[in-house]
């Protein structure tokens, strides 16, 4: 009898599972906040469900014309100039595509992908990041539901970035009716996913090690940015680092600093022997509560551009009504001018391009990079040791 109930029974011979056809399905994002340090994940995602590329569509950079034109009266009050600008990205999805789309997909990212994850306390996005979706959306559902309305499914799955292994259960939960979409799907389109985000981060952290080798073997200077992602949007960040290196200065993205433990370790060679930090990515020193992602991020970046003799100056950008870039403001200033490194600091960013101020800016920026940054590099090469990394070995 025993025999007989735990015997091996012969498996059913298995049937493959016909493929879900989903290659007419056009789903929207709208290109706002965490989507621009995440996009690769989604647009990986949605093809390795079967998605065609031509169908994903992102709206596009953030712009005036955008906020009059789609957003107008459904904005979010009392909020930063980031998250207020979402309205035009979702109405232009909305009302402004030639083909309709069936489905706009607006994550609600609650922790995000740093590289400082497993140093730090914790990877989550801002409270408004989260919270932007549904912010957004209740102004487009006010009066009736304008997404229905126009023969659209909104779905806002909530994902952790920073705890891969949740993502699979936790799309299936947020996409699982829109998109068809069981686990063995979601699992494998994860995985996709995480794999074209990787593939993108390290190749864009090359590109940037290609241009610290040059700056190191011809002795001139770049500039490094300390931002939020979305201040890579032209109508969030207004293109000042664009504006500088028309100058002929080259400028490297915090989000895409490289993070090769050769460098790092000549970069952060003292504090390392002293013990200030217990590894390169270590930023207890500086910031002990480090729950937000993209500000450990600057921190860090603060630390690095104070230390690295190539980088003579930092931008640092931020957006109007930023309650969590506040607190860097003393503590950023305090890093990076204590290397004797310049820091120009543009906040409070909005819809207005102050173009005017933009330009003197830039020209005070560029004069002192100009003046200043051989004896920059001289004094921080000197407080680092002789074999540099980014320099061919003799
Ligand atoms: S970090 Fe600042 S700019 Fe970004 S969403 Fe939060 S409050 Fe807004």
């Amino acid at each position: 009898m025993l025999r007989t109930w735990f015997g091996r029974r012969p498996s059913a011979p298995s049937t493959p599972r016909p493929a879900k056809d989903r290659s007419k399905l056009r789903v929207g994002i709208p290109r706002v906040l965490n989507v621009w340090s995440t996009h690769r994940f989604w647009t990986a995602f949605l093809e390795a469900l079967g998605v065609r590329p031509e169908n994903i569509v992102y709206s596009s950079d953030t712009s005036e014309d955008q906020g009059r034109e789609f957003g107008k009266g459904r904005g979010a009050v009392d909020c930063c100039y980031p998250v207020k600008c979402m309205s035009g990205h979702y109405g232009e999805l909305v009302f402004g595509q030639r083909r309709k789309l069936d489905v706009i997909l607006s994550p609600i990212i609650y922790t995000l992908p740093s590289f400082l994850h497993g140093h730090v306390q914790g990877s989550f996005s801002c409270t408004r990041v989260a919270a932007g979706p549904e912010n957004i959306k209740s102004g487009f559902l006010k009066e009736a539901d304008v997404f229905s309305g126009n023969g659209i499914r909104y779905a806002s799955p909530f994902v952790s970035f920073a705890e891969r292994a949740l993502m699979p259960r936790q799309m299936v939960k947020g996409l699982g009716d829109v998109l068809d979409l069981d686990l063995e799907e979601a699992t494998k389109a994860v995985d996709a996913g995480f794999d074209a985000l990787d593939e993108f981060n390290a190749r864009m952290r090359s590109k940037s090690r290609e241009i610290l080798e040059s700056c190191a073997r011809e002795d001139r200077p770049c500039l490094l940015v300390l931002a939020r992602p979305y201040h890579m949007d032209p109508g969030i960040g207004h293109e000042i680092e664009v504006n500088v290196q028309a100058s002929g200065f080259p400028i490297l993205w915090m989000q895409y600093f490289p993070l090769d433990s050769d460098l790092l370790e000549w970069v952060f060679h003292d504090d390392l022997k002293s013990g200030v930090i217990r590894n390169c990515f270590d930023i207890s020193d500086v910031w002990p509560s480090s729950y937000s992602a993209n500000t450990n991020e600057i921190l860090w970046g603060a630390k690095v551009a104070a230390r690295l003799p190539w980088i003579t100056c930092v931008l640092r950008l931020s957006s109007y009504e930023c309650g969590m870039d506040q607190p860097t403001y003393t503590p950023v200033q305090k890093i990076v001018e204590g290397g004797d490194t310049l820091l120009f600091k543009f906040g409070d960013l909005d819809s207005t391009k102050p173009s005017g101020s933009v330009r003197i800016r830039v020209e005070t920026i560029v004069h002192y990079v100009r003046k200043s940054s051989s004896d920059i590099i001289a004094r921080k090469r000197a407080r680092l040791p002789a074999d540099c990394p980014l320099l061919p070995r003799r």
